[in-house]
């Protein structure tokens, strides 16, 4: 049975729930229903009682007038009775009918995204008051889709760097700064297509050389053509690279400002892993992602990518979607893959399972070692600057044009709380 009671002692509660859940419910209805109902109850209680009091006048030794007047009192009673029930039973109906649509309370961790209470500004719009970018220096002096960051933004960007790489190594992540031009030999191994009209990947004229789109290339790369010792396994890295995209064919997707640009930083999670282990650490990898956006106080939800979504590497892709006020909805900040063997056995990147004979035995010789096997790879992105700085502008200003800078962050930045606007 629904709680009335407590729907109505906690009446503000629901009330807000109802509308952070976009729900239609009648709340004040509901109340009003059940007030209606819990009085009525009360009538119907009573007159049950006065018909139950002449019942059991009646049994005893009456005069014949008293016993008419009771007969008379008692159908009275009996026809009054009749008409509130039949209301009560249509109130009840009516009260269960509008309290079905009022919604389970909410998990104070879910997020509650797009709640101002003043017109929301987009990241340019913001970046312009605080002077946090040059697009249009960038344009001329590289094109278009670069920029170049000023003030707060670089301390914000380093800051985010810092922490992220931080949270990560704590959990045993071995950091990396890599290489950012690779043989494109390499870019194939690991799944992407360095070359075509279509290439998201930027090649060096005259040269077997790439940009890096990402810091998987380099990191693949560091154990490829090797056999790795069992008891090296899992190797986890965190890698800070900038990443270089060509964004072929991304004409109509959000391209405005930061959201879609040729050249970013970005901290990524890369592990090596023995097969059967793979699926705990892609779970692993989404838990530190979700750790770390919830600690910045982003509102996102997290999705199990369909097949068309996947790309060629991949096994399983969860992508991560914050809220960005700015577009109205949720934009992807990160992606997390877990490739089983498909770059391993590009790469030959092998590991020698300790079987337990050669364990036991270990000078029985070479015949005696377990056949070796790929290993399987996953990355993840733990931190792609450019869309964490759309998504932490957009989110946290403030009516009077600043921008509040979350707590993780702070000690990264000097301390500072806020991003002012400079006039
Ligand atoms: P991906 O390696 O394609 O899964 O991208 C990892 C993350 O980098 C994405 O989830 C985005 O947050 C970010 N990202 C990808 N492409 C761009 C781009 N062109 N500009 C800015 N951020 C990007």
């Amino acid at each position: 049975a629904i709680d009335f009671k407590w729907i109505r002692d906690n009446k503000n509660d629901v009330a807000a729930n109802i509308n952070n859940r976009k729900s239609n419910a009648d709340l004040e209805l509901v109340l009003e229903l059940y007030e209606r109902l819990s009085t009525l109850q009360k009538e119907v209680e009573r007159l049950r009682g006065e018909r139950n009091a002449v019942a059991n006048k009646m049994k005893g030794k009456l005069e014949p007038s008293e016993r008419q007047k009771l007969i008379d009192e008692g159908k009275n009673l009996k026809e009054q009775l009749m008409t509130l029930e039949e209301d009560l039973v249509q109130l009840t109906d009516e009260l269960q009918q509008e309290a079905q649509c009022i919604p389970n309370m909410t998990h104070p961790d879910v997020g509650n995204p797009g709640k101002f209470s003043f017109p929301v500004k987009d990241h340019l719009q913001l970046g312009k008051e605080l002077d946090l970018f040059d697009f249009d220096a960038a344009a001329e002096v590289s094109g278009a889709k670069f920029y170049y960051l000023k003030n707060e933004a670089v301390m914000l960007e380093m800051a985010l760097i810092n922490w992220t790489l931080s949270e990560v190594v704590k959990r045993g992540f071995t950091p990396l700064t890599t290489p950012e031009i690779v043989r494109s030999s390499v870019v194939e191994k690991c799944g992407f297509q360095p070359r075509g009209a279509n290439t998201q990947v930027y090649s060096i004229e005259s040269s077997d050389q790439c940009l890096i789109g990402t810091a998987e290339i380099p990191v693949g790369g560091i154990h490829m053509d090797s056999i790795l010792a069992d008891s090296v396994l899992p190797l986890k890295y965190v890698a800070y690279s900038h990443c270089f995209r060509t964004e072929a064919g991304a004409a109509g997707m959000a391209t405005r400002g930061l959201y879609r640009v040729h050249q970013f930083s970005k901290v990524e999670m890369f592990i090596l892993c023995r097969p059967e282990d793979s699926n705990t650490y892609h779970e692993e990898l989404i838990g530190v992602e979700e750790y770390l956006f919830s600690s910045l106080g982003l509102h996102f939800k997290t999705l199990d990518m369909a097949s068309g979504d996947l790309g060629a590497p991949a096994y399983r892709k969860y992508d991560v979607e914050a809220w960005m006020p700015g577009l109205g909805r949720y934009g992807e900040i990160s992606s997390a893959s877990n490739c089983t063997d498909y770059q391993s056995r590009r790469l030959g990147i092998r590991y020698r399972p300790s079987s337990s004979e050669s364990l036991t035995n270990p000078k029985k010789g070479k015949a005696n070692l377990s056949p070796t096997q790929f290993v399987h790879t996953l990355n993840a992105t733990a931190c792609a600057v450019p869309r964490m700085i759309v998504c932490l502008l957009e989110n946290f200003q403030q009516e009077d044009g600043s921008v509040i800078i979350p707590h993780p962050l702070r000690p990264f930045m000097g301390g500072r709380e806020l991003i002012i606007p400079k006039s």
